[in-house]
């Protein structure tokens, strides 16, 4: 589109098409033409019916645009609505020349320098290094409570069977020796490979933490059964989000994330426990508030207890095997006083 000035050879306020027979064009209004918005709009008004050259309004704003601007200037009552307009001095010519984009430039080129960084002002200490174990395997500051030699950390870890680096469940549960509030908890285990028994009579056996909390472990591999019961279950109270079940008899995994509920000195809840769970790798709960202690003849419900307890290992009739157990005691870090 080429633009002259109108009219020919005197005004310096607007521009209208060659060979249009349109109104003229304001000159403040070129930028706006040239990126064709509100074209038609901009043909409405006419400089030649206002009263006085039209004046640029609002220059660019920090962010360069002012949206909503409104003005008539046409002396015929014809609002024209303008989110980008130019400075008007008589020597500007048309449109984006170099010399216009430069306050858009300097804008841009300022901001960074302008925000300032935030600082929370907490004193935090350093985070401790640790070392991750290899895939599976304990990191550096977990308390291993099973690696494939024996169960001497457990209560009646001498009742199950312990061979080729493997626990398999026999005659009753087992309780870590050892007492666990927050924490993270890793375990391997397998179902049967020769399927027997259908339901909760498959493959079942359980985590349950501070011996109350159970998150459900059972062969979940085309085995239906209540969803609140399915392995990854907060038993009786959450289904897992999804199954991510391998077949009986494969090595399947937990990784979860468990937070004690706390009790006042009176012995009420205070807040109640969460359990974040993946199962070979995928998200099963996701912080899930526990109602209470999960049991099979009743309802969840909270009663006091200490604030650390056992991790038991549910013995329910089938011989499962476990591997490679080991837990992280969550400790926040405590900032310091400046
Ligand atoms: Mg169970």
């Amino acid at each position: 589109m080429e633009l002259e000035r109108y009219p020919k050879g005197g005004g310096r306020f607007a521009f209208r098409e060659s060979g249009s027979t349109l109104p003229p064009i304001h000159r403040d209004e070129v930028g706006l033409q040239k990126t064709g918005e509100r074209r038609r709009q901009l043909r409405l008004v006419s400089p030649e019916r206002s009263e006085e050259p039209p004046r640029a309004i609002n220059p660019f704003t920090p962010l360069g645009i002012r949206a909503g601007a409104a003005r008539d200037w046409s002396g015929a009552g014809v609002a024209v609505e303008s989110s980008l307009s130019f400075p008007a001095t008589p020597r500007n010519d048309l449109a984006m020349t170099p010399l216009r984009l430069l306050p858009i430039a300097l804008v841009l080129v300022a901001l960074p320098a302008r925000s300032q960084e935030y600082k929370s002002g907490i004193n935090w200490p350093e985070p401790k290094v640790v070392t991750p174990g290899t895939l599976g395997g304990a990191p550096s500051d977990a308390i291993v409570l099973f690696d494939g030699k024996d169960l001497s950390a457990w209560k009646n870890g001498d009742k199950w069977i312990v061979a080729d680096g493997v626990a398999t469940a026999a005659k009753t549960g087992i309780s870590t020796k050892e007492s666990f509030g927050d924490c993270q908890f890793h375990i391997e285990w397998a179902t049967p490979e020769k399927v027997e028994g259908k339901g909760q009579g498959r493959g079942n056996s359980g985590v349950y933490f501070m011996g109350r909390y159970e998150l459900q472990v059972l062969d979940s591999f085309e085995n239906p059964t209540y969803f609140d019961g399915q392995a990854g279950a907060i038993y009786k109270q959450f289904p897992p989000l999804v199954n991510a079940s391998r077949k009986p008899g494969e090595w399947q995994a937990y990784d979860i994330i468990f937070t004690a509920p706390r009790f006042d000195s009176a012995g009420k809840l205070a807040s109640p426990a969460h359990i974040t769970a993946l199962h070979n790798g995928v998200l099963i709960q996701n912080h899930a508030e526990l109602k209470g202690g999960t049991f099979f003849d009743k309802p969840p419900s909270y009663a006091a207890h200490p604030p650390k307890g056992p991790i038991d290992l549910q013995y329910h009739g089938n011989p499962m095997r476990f591997r490679n157990i080991w837990v992280r005691e969550i400790k926040p870090l405590v900032p310091s006083a400046k």
